[in-house]
């Protein structure tokens, strides 16, 4: 899968079970150097670039990493929403995203 990032989100409720815990979400958008970022931190760019640092609202699929403490499972997707370079906000899913064929990742740039 190559080198990502890693969004830490506190305190989000598993998708399966609502069962409330940490999770670390590895995604690939801005410069994809395992960088740790927590919610509304700035994305850093400029070496191993995925997305459009100039775009405004983008919408990026992420994997948890962690299972869920109470259910046990795992594998869940995040929905991360970027606006203006920062992550505002990310919320974990069962269903991932249908990219179109022709996109060039795991983001939609919405704006
Ligand atoms: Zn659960």
């Amino acid at each position: 899968m190559g080198i990502y990032n890693i969004l830490k989100l506190k305190s989000c409720s598993c998708p399966n079970c609502q069962h409330i815990q940490s999770w670390a979400i590895q995604f690939k958008y801005g410069d994809c150097w395992r960088h740790e970022y927590n919610l509304f931190d700035e994305l850093v760019w400029d070496r191993n670039d995925v997305g459009v640092r100039a775009a405004s609202i983008v919408l990026v699929e992420g994997i948890s990493e962690d299972t869920c403490q109470n259910c046990l499972k795992g594998d869940f997707y995040a929905r991360i929403f970027i606006d203006d370079n920062k992550i505002v906000t990310a919320s974990l899913v069962i269903k991932n995203i249908l990219f179109p064929i022709d996109s060039d990742g795991d983001y939609l740039i919405i704006n």
